[in-house]
This record gives structure tokens, C-alpha cells and sequence, in this order.
């Protein structure tokens, strides 16, 4: 079997310190990269005066990672701008906020050079090649060039917009060209693959043809991979002390009042704002229902270099201000707002306490906190999932209560709708949730991307 080689922006292996604390990406990514001897390689997330171009290698949690710096300008020009500022709103359908900057693209430029030339030297010629998301793309082109035959492919963990959307970044032609020096794009769901192929027939003078698209004179393969999280260390950790913890804190502090959770990181594309609304307007239309439930959402800070990302906190803080003092009692705080960190294993405890998950993001690539939220459920008495159909996540969960996180009205209906379901109705929704989440875990994930890059050829 090869030997895998992942890259990505950030490297982020399982801690010592393990489950509770690190992410189900980095567990599969990490559980792969040990049985095959495989390399992580990417960027420290230290900045230095000048690049150096130095590789350290170090063994994290029994994987080999290859970290190298970047300079302060590679991180504002490359990490900051283009791809926090010009690829990430774009992406996600905020035109609005993509900044488009010279700078901007020649840093992009210049750090995938830099990913290239440091990652040469540790390429074997029999080695798989992963790269990960959109900081990446024009990485295999940048590899090619310097003479590298291996397979390699390219993971998108956000949406694929729509032609209509992409066309407005400059010379996006460039950048989607560079994706046909891959041997497999993968994307999360058939929607994204399909805008792809849309673009490549209307632009790229090309078509898909099954798993074989074709532009700009070159073909590649897609495919849909649509990603999950590590279920079965994920439920393990219901069982652990932090999550027990978790739990009996948040139900005793509930006082006999139901819970609807909100966790995210703290970004424009999570709908938070809008979230917060809906649940004001279900606050207005049910009076009933005033003093028995309560909001809790957790966001993580998240770039806090950008500016969109300081509106947006401040903008949520005043809502949420505004909300509470509208609607609190003596007694009684309709939205608690949380922003900070938590350990994962802490999160587990918090969804199994709530009875609601509300997973309401305007786009989004999957989203795993839907898929945790019901991992983490009861099964005798589980708690309802409301999801946006904006999430690739609901191309697969069809039995959650989906609703367009655009609509108040439809929002706040779905809060009401979900806090009255029946027991048996719930359960045989969490059933049929539950069954995908388990089946379509991230172990599944990276053996069907892994296994489909190995079986595809550098010269289709
Ligand atoms: P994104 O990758 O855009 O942040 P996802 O929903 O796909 O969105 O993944 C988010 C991950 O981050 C989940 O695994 C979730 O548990 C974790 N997470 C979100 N908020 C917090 C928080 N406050 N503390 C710790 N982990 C968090």
C-alpha cells in the first residue's frame, strides 16, 4: 500500500492529551497517517521575520508531521487575505464582504510555491498526495511543475458555488484550472459537484462526462465524499467525566426548562444573527412558551485578524442584548450567549442535555455539529435537530426538521414544531439520523477518498 502524505494549511494532530480535545478530522486523518507511515505536513502557524524554508519534523501522537513557518506577509497577504478575505466569503455566497486584492492573490500565489518547495524533498515516488481545502488549491499545479508524477488529490471542505457566484473572482479561470492537475477532486455533496460541472461546461469549454470532467483542454476526476465525524469516539466520549459534568451542570441550572442549543464558530456563514431572530419571533408568536425554554449557543472566536469577523461579534452582542432585555424576568435569560472554547467532550455533554439542536448556517460546506448533536442523543428520548437546507449536511439528513435559515417565520415554526414532537416521532427520526451518522463516519470518508485516488491514474 502507499505511503499518504496530507497536507494541509494547519496541522493538527491528536494531542497526547487525546478524545476530549481534538477534532474527528484530525483523529481519522491521524488514525490513517500512523498505519501507513504517512507525513502531515503543513504550515506551523508561526509567522517569522524572512521565510526560511526550514521543514521541522516532529512525532505527534504517534504521527510524523513536517511543519513549516510562513512570514507575517505570507499570513496577511495569503491566510488573512485571500483566503479568509477573498475565497472564504466568496465561497460561502458573500459577495458582499470578498475582497479582491493584488496582494492579496500573489501572496496566495507565493505560499503555494512555498508549500511546494518544502514539500518536494519528502515525496517518494510511490506516495499518495491529499491536500485539504481551499488555501490549497493551486498546490498540485505548483507540484507538477517541479516534476512530481505522483497521484494527487484535492479535498473541498466548503461549498462549490454557484457559476453565477464564482465568475465574480477575478481570473477565476486561473484558479479552476489549477484543479486539473489533480487526479481526484472531491467535493461534499452532488450539489457542489454539480456547480462545478456546471462552470467547467460554460467556462472551461469543457463538460463531466460520468466522473470525468473535462476543461481547458485537460480532464480530472470528481466525485461527491461527503465527510462525517469520528462517531464511535465521539459517543465513547458521552461517557467520559467532562461530559457528565457538562450535562448535570447545564440541567440543574435549567431548572425543568427546555434547552435548544446552538454551537458554532463565531462566522458570518454559521447565520447567528438571523438565528437569534427567529427565535425572538418564536418568543412573540407562542407567549405560552415564555420562561419554559431557553437558548444557549456557544460560538467559538474565530479570525479575529479580520474585520468581518468584529462586526459580526459586535453585532451579535447587541441582538442578543437587545433580546434579553426585552424579554428576561427575574429569573429567567431567554438567550445565553457564550463566546469562548469548550472541549469537545464538554459539547457532548451540552448536546445530550438539549432538546433541541439548532443548526440554522446561511452556507455551509457539511457542518459536523449537526451530525454530533444527534450522535450524542439519547435514544430512548432523544432531542430534535433543526437544520438548514443551505448545510451540505442535509443532502444526507433528510428526517431533521429542515428549514431555510433565511425565513423567521419558517424558523421559529420548526422551534415550535420540534419542542411539541411526540416522543415516538422523535425517536424514529434520531433513528434513521443516527444509522447515517454511524454508517457515513470519517473513517468511511477518507477510505473511500483514499481508495478512489489510488484507483484513479495520473494520465486519464
Ligand atoms: P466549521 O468547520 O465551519 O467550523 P463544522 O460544524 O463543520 O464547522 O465543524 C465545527 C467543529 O468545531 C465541530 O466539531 C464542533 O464540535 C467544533 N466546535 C464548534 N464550536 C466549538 C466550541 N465553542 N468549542 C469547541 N469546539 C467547537
Amino acid at each position: 500500500m502507499s505511503r499518504l502524505i496530507v497536507v494541509s494549511n494547519r496541522v493538527n494532530p491528536p494531542s497526547e492529551a487525546g478524545v476530549g480535545t481534538s477534532g474527528g478530522l484530525a483523529m481519522a486523518l491521524a488514525a490513517a497517517l500512523r498505519e501507513d507511515r504517512g507525513i502531515w505536513f503543513g504550515w506551523s502557524g508561526q509567522t517569522t521575520e524572512s521565510f526560511t524554508g526550514q521543514l521541522s519534523m516532529q512525532k505527534v501522537g504517534g504521527v510524523t508531521v513536517a511543519l513549516m513557518d510562513l512570514d507575517e506577509q505570507d499570513r496577511q497577504e495569503y491566510y488573512n487575505g485571500y483566503a479568509n478575505k477573498t475565497l472564504w466569503p466568496l465561497f460561502h455566497y458573500r459577495v458582499d464582504l470578498a475582497a479582491y486584492e493584488r496582494s492579496f492573490s500573489e501572496g496566495y500565489q507565493r505560499v503555494n510555491v512555498r508549500f511546494a518547495e518544502t514539500l518536494l524533498p519528502l515525496i517518494e515516488p510511490d506516495d499518495l498526495i491529499w491536500v485539504q481545502d481551499y488555501h490549497l488549491i493551486p498546490l498540485a499545479s505548483e507540484l507538477r511543475r517541479r516534476g512530481v508524477k505522483n497521484r494527487i488529490g484535492f479535498f473541498l471542505h466548503i461549498p462549490w458555488p454557484a457559476r453565477g457566484i464564482f465568475t465574480t473572482l477575478p481570473r477565476h479561470e486561473e484558479l479552476a484550472r489549477t484543479l486539473f492537475d489533480y487526479d481526484l477532486v472531491g467535493f461534499q455533496t452532488e450539489d457542489f459537484r454539480d456547480a462545478f460541472a456546471d462552470y467547467v461546461a460554460h467556462e472551461g469549454g469543457g463538460g463531466v462526462l460520468g466522473e470525468e470532467a473535462t476543461a481547458f483542454g485537460v480532464t480530472t476526476r470528481i466525485g461527491a465524499f461527503p465527510i462525517g465525524i469520528d462517531y464511535a469516539e465521539f459517543v465513547a466520549s458521552i461517557d467520559s467525566p467532562q461530559a457528565e459534568a457538562a450535562h448535570a451542570r447545564i440541567l440543574a441550572s435549567a431548572n425543568g426548562r427546555k434547552l435548544i442549543v446552538g454551537v458554532d464558530r463565531l462566522d458570518y456563514s454559521k447565520g447567528l444573527e438571523d438565528r437569534f431572530l427567529a427565535y425572538e419571533q418564536f418568543l412573540a408568536d407562542n407567549p405560552d412558551q415564555l420562561e419554559r425554554v431557553f437558548l444557549l449557543q456557544i460560538a467559538t472566536p474565530s479570525r479575529d485578524e479580520v474585520d468581518a469577523y468584529q462586526d459580526i461579534r459586535a453585532s451579535l452582542e447587541a441582538v442578543t442584548g437587545r433580546i434579553n432585555g426585552e424579554y428576561s424576568t427575574m429569573d429567567w435569560v431567554p438567550i445565553r450567549y457564550v463566546h469562548r472554547s469548550h472541549r469537545r467532550d464538554e459539547l457532548a455533554g451540552v448536546y445530550r442535555a438539549a432538546d433541541v439542536g439548532l443548526v440554522t448556517p446561511l452556507r455551509d460546506g457539511m457542518n459536523l455539529v449537526a451530525k454530533e448533536f444527534v450522535a450524542a442523543q439519547d435514544g430512548e428520548d432523544p432531542g430534535v435537530l433543526i437544520l438548514s437546507r443551505f448545510a451540505g449536511a442535509a443532502d444526507q439528513m433528510t428526517e431533521a426538521l429542515i428549514v431555510n435559515p433565511f425565513s423567521r417565520e419558517e424558523v421559529a415554526e420548526a422551534i415550535r414544531q420540534a419542542l411539541a414532537m411526540p416522543l415516538e416521532e422523535r425517536v424514529r427520526r434520531w433513528r434513521a439520523l443516527s444509522e447515517g451518522v454511524r454508517r457515513d463516519d470519517v473513517v468511511a470518508w477518507r477510505e473511500g477518498f483514499v481508495a478512489r485516488l489510488e484507483a484513479s491514474r495520473s494520465d486519464v
